[in-house]
């Protein structure tokens, strides 16, 4: 068994369902550091119950991260090892970690990753779309402005998109979705590694018609849009340019940044341009 040194912070995954996808690794680690922090520690008592180790846990989720980061600090600094896993899967992939990570890094902690599960790469691996190149968008925001600019993101993308889905959410963001995706492939990937686990891989028209009332844990695969360059913006005339982000629906002061950022130029530059539109 590889021994752990004192003082390091162990990124260890967990499963996202079927509670054998946990390495030999992991298990060690989780038997040997002096303190697990968890997402959830009911959840994780229940993981650890069934792997029969008890540890001492601490609570580390999104309303505690500042304070509980400078707990986990002070502790490692005493040369705990510590543990930090999440509900499910990788911690740091759309869940609490990053805060505590990029302390430890300021303040020369090691930080060791016990790779695992973690349901984007899972999803795009068997979802038959394109792996070479990809984005992966977490959650789609909620706020309006930035969900347009995320929308806008996936229509111009010529890489695959990976996106995660609440099912309670799902409706709404295929609807999203069948503004801008057209004929492009679309792969609905729901509760991977458990009893229902499903592929969906159809159009986004056709998934709309079958995605009512799907339960469980989804994660959305979409093809890259193949026609688009990156840059073909750039190609068109700056009217041409402007007129493309006005009939997307945004204000002169968003499409004059946009503009200046797909441009990389100053953004006064082409406010000078449009100064009387
Ligand atoms: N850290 C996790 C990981 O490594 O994938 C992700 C946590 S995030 C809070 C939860 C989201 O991940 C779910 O809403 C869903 O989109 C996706 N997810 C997690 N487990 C899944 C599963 N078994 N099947 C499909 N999607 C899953």
């Amino acid at each position: 068994m590889e021994k752990i040194n004192n003082g390091n912070l162990y990124i260890v995954a967990t499963p996202i369902g079927n509670l054998e996808d946990i390495t030999i690794r992991a298990i060690n680690t989780l038997k040997q550091v002096d303190l697990i922090a968890a997402e959830d520690t009911r959840h994780t008592l229940k993981l650890l119950n069934h792997l029969e180790i008890s540890k001492p846990l601490i609570s580390y989720h999104r309303h505690n991260e500042d304070v509980k980061t400078e707990i986990l600090i002070k502790e490692l600094k005493n040369r705990k090892n510590i543990a930090l896993v999440s509900d499910a899967g990788t911690p740091g992939i759309c869940d609490p970690g990053e805060e505590v990570i990029k302390r430890c890094i300021d303040e020369d902690i090691k930080v060791i990753p016990i790779p695992g599960a973690c349901a984007m790469i899972n999803s795009l691996i068997c979802s038959g779309i394109d792996t070479k190149e990809f984005t992966f968008l977490g959650f789609l925001p909620l706020n309006k402005k930035l969900r347009k600019e995320k929308l806008l993101e996936i229509e111009n993308s010529n890489k695959t998109i990976i996106i995660y889905e609440a099912p309670h959410k799902l409706e709404k963001t295929l609807n999203d979705l069948k503004e801008i995706l057209n004929n492009r492939k679309i792969v609905l990937a729901r509760e991977i590694t458990k009893i229902h686990e499903e592929f969906i891989r159809t159009d986004i028209d056709n998934l709309i018609n079958i995605a009512q009332n799907l339960k469980g844990e989804i994660v959305l695969i979409i093809e890259a849009n193949k026609e688009k360059k990156e840059n073909e913006l750039i190609n068109l005339t700056i009217e041409e340019h402007y007129k493309h982000y006005e009939s997307k629906g945004f204000d002169k002061k968003e499409i004059i940044k946009k503009i200046a950022k797909d441009r990389n130029v100053n953004k006064n530059e082409i406010y000078k341009l449009f100064i009387n539109k």
